[in-house]
C-alpha cells in the first residue's frame, strides 16, 4: 500500500515530511526544493519509475551527491507537466502553513510552562520552614530545574525548525515567482498570465468590473533579428517590456505571452479607455528613435507595435476573450502595421 491511500492532502504532505526530512538528513541530502519534490514523490510511491531509481541507488549503496540529486530531479520531475509541479509546491506550501503555525503554538506554550515553572520554584525557596520540607523543596527545585532546561533545549530546537521551514517556505516562494516570471525581461509569463485572465473573468461574473485586453506584437521583427541580429532583438524585447510597463498603471498587468508578443489586461476599464491605453502606449514606443554601441551612435531606427484590443463579455471564456483581442492585431497587421484595432 502506497501513503496516498486514505489520507486527506494535509496528513499525506505532513506524512511524507516526517519520513522523507528525516531520511534525507540521514543520508546527507540538502533540503532543497528540488531535493524536497524528488523526496516527496518517493515517500508518495507513485511514481514507481523513481522509486526503483532510488531504491536501486539505496541498495547499492551509491552516495547521493550533488549530481545523483540534479540527475533525479531533471530525470523524474522536471519531465514532468508543469502542472504536476506545481502540484507539489501547492501541496507543500500548505504543510508548509499549517507546520508552522502547530510550531508557532507549541513554542509559545512551552514558554509559559517555563514561566510558571521557575515562579513556582521561587515560591518554594521563599519558605524553608521544616527540614523535610526543606528536603521535598530541594527535591521540587532539582526536578524544576530539570524541566526547564529540558524545555529551553526543546524550545530550541523547535526554533530552529521553525527558522528551517521559514526558510523552506520562502524558497518555495522563489520558486513560484520564478515560475509565474520570463527570464528575459521579467514581466509576468504566459503561465502567470494565464491565472490573471483567469481573474479577471471571475471579477465581472461576480462584481461586473469591467476588463479589457491588449494583444501587442511588435511589427516586422523577424527582418530586425536579421539585420541586427538575435542579442540586439533580445535588447529590443526588454526595452519593450520596460516601455509597456512604465507606459500603464500600477494595477494594470503587463505579461510576455511569448516570442514578440505581449499581452496587457487592464482591470475596470471599458473599451474606449482601453484604446486611449493602446494607443498611448503605440505612439510611445513608435516615437523613440533606438540607438546602440558605446557612444549610441549606431542608430537601430524606430521600433514599431501593433494593438489589438477587446473588452470582456458577459458570455466571454479564456479563449473567446483572447481570440477576441488576437483577431484585432490581425487587422491591425493588414491595415499596414503601427496601428490600434478592437
Ligand atoms: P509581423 O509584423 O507580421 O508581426 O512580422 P514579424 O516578423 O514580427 O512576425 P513573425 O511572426 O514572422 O516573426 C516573429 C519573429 O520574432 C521571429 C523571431 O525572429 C522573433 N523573435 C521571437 N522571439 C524572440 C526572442 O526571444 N528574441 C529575439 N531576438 N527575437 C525573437
Ligand atoms: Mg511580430
Ligand atoms: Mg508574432
Amino acid at each position: 500500500m502506497n501513503l496516498a491511500q486514505h489520507l486527506s492532502e494535509t496528513e499525506l504532505s505532513a506524512r511524507i515530511l516526517r519520513h522523507a526530512v528525516p531520511r534525507m538528513s540521514e543520508l546527507d541530502i540538502p533540503v532543497t526544493p528540488d531535493n524536497y519534490a524528488v523526496w516527496y514523490e518517493y515517500f508518495l510511491g507513485v511514481n514507481l519509475d523513481l522509486k526503483r531509481a532510488i531504491d536501486g541507488l539505496l541498495s547499492n549503496k551509491v552516495s547521493f551527491t550533488p549530481e545523483v540529486n540534479a540527475s533525479l530531479h531533471s530525470n523524474f520531475i522536471q519531465e514532468k507537466s508543469p502542472e504536476i509541479i506545481e502540484n507539489v509546491q501547492v501541496e507543500t506550501q500548505i504543510l508548509i502553513n499549517s507546520l508552522m503555525s502547530k510550531l508557532t503554538s507549541v513554542t509559545t506554550g512551552t514558554a509559559k510552562f517555563s514561566v510558571s515553572l521557575s515562579e513556582f520554584h521561587q515560591d518554594l525557596s521563599k519558605s524553608p520552614d521544616r527540614q523535610t520540607l526543606d528536603r521535598l523543596i530541594d527535591t521540587l527545585a532539582e526536578e524544576v530545574t530539570d524541566v526547564v532546561k529540558s524545555n529551553k533545549e526543546m524550545e530550541q530546537s523547535l526554533s530552529v525548525m521553525s527558522q528551517e521551514v521559514s526558510a523552506l517556505k520562502s524558497e518555495m516562494e522563489n520558486l513560484n515567482m520564478v515560475a509565474m516570471t520570463d527570464q528575459l525581461t521579467s514581466l509576468h509569463n504566459r503561465r502567470a498570465f494565464d491565472a490573471e485572465i483567469l481573474n479577471h473573468i471571475q471579477c465581472f461574473r461576480q462584481t461586473h468590473t469591467n476588463s479589457s485586453l491588449l494583444v501587442i506584437d511588435i511589427d516586422n521583427f523577424k527582418a530586425f533579428n536579421d539585420i541586427h541580429g538575435h542579442l540586439v532583438g533580445d535588447k529590443v524585447l526588454a526595452y519593450i517590456a520596460i516601455a509597456l510597463k512604465q507606459g500603464v498603471r500600477g494595477e494594470d498587468f503587463v505579461a510576455r505571452y511569448g516570442g514578440e508578443e505581449f499581452v496587457v489586461l487592464l482591470p475596470d476599464t471599458d473599451h474606449s479607455g482601453a484604446v486611449v491605453v493602446a494607443e498611448q502606449l503605440r505612439s510611445r514606443i513608435a516615437e523613440r528613435k533606438l540607438t546602440i554601441g558605446k557612444d549610441k551612435k549606431l542608430s537601430l531606427g524606430a521600433i514599431t507595435v501593433s494593438v489589438g484590443v477587446a473588452t470582456l463579455r458577459h458570455d466571454d471564456d479564456k479563449e473567446s476573450y483572447f481570440v477576441r483581442a488576437d483577431e484585432a492585431l490581425y487587422r491591425a497587421k493588414s491595415a499596414g502595421r503601427n496601428c490600434v484595432k478592437g
